[in-house]
């Protein structure tokens, strides 16, 4: 009964990103019910998915069929159809889903999206694109970015930081970063920043700054 599971969760479209999505769910064990109207993805995908079923998920009543309407949440996964996409997403907002994710492949098709009422638009391509032109020109080894350009990174201690103490304040003063966590060579977890960072070359740090401070930060050498 999916009705009592609070987080089963359906994936409409097993392309490459709806499969590594819906795969990536059961594996944190959500119950996910995967959709395709293709024959051949959903016969390759129900040997390795819990729940795989034939739909064109435009079809609203097909949808309701398969008990869509018991669950909290969909991911509208299709990307290359975006006529496909928005009358999936038209369905589902008559459906009365409360919460419908929905991807974009493109700016256009993000502001249609979010039109025609999906709660959150998703943008994988652009997204990864933008993390990863962080990580490319700096010393950043992991970045997340939310609102308003705030970011918060995981970044290899400069070296012209290292070997020398240095005050959270002082890189809070001087580059506008805060230090959150820390990571010394040769430990396998992250502490509170303390008071004093006791930095030495391989340390790595999570800071927290807008990411104009942390791209400053992190490109210092
Ligand atoms: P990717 O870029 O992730 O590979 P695609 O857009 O190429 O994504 O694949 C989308 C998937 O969505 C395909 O497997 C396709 O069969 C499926 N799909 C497209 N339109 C519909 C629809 N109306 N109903 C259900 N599945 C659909």
């Amino acid at each position: 009964d999916r009705k009592s599971d609070p987080g089963g969760i359906a994936v409409i479209g097993l392309g490459r990103f709806g499969s590594h999505l819906a795969e990536s769910l059961s594996a944190l064990g959500r119950e996910v019910l995967a959709i395709d109207r293709d024959a051949q993805q959903v016969q390759k995908w129900s040997s390795m998915l819990d729940q795989v079923a034939q739909a064109d998920a435009t079809d609203e009543g097909a949808l309701r069929q398969l008990g869509l309407t018991d669950l909290p949440r969909v991911v509208v996964a299709i990307g290359a159809s975006v006529e496909a996409s928005v009358l999936t997403v038209l369905a589902l907002v008559e459906l009365g889903i409360p919460q419908i994710w929905a991807r974009a492949t493109s700016g256009q098709h993000a502001k249609i999206l979010s039109s025609v009422g999906a709660h959150r638009v998703i943008f994988p391509e652009a997204e990864t694109g933008e993390r990863l032109a962080h990580l490319i020109i700096s010393r950043t080894l992991d970045f997340v970015e939310f609102d308003e350009a705030f970011a918060v990174a995981r970044v290899r201690v400069p070296r012209s930081l290292a070997g020398r103490p240095t005050s959270e304040i002082q890189l809070l003063d001087r580059y506008g970063v805060r230090v959150i966590g820390v990571k010394r060579p040769g430990e396998n977890r992250y502490r509170y920043a303390s008071h004093v960072l006791d930095l030495t070359e391989d340390t790595i740090l999570i800071v927290e700054g807008t990411i104009e401070q942390i791209q400053r930060f992190a490109a210092l050498s």
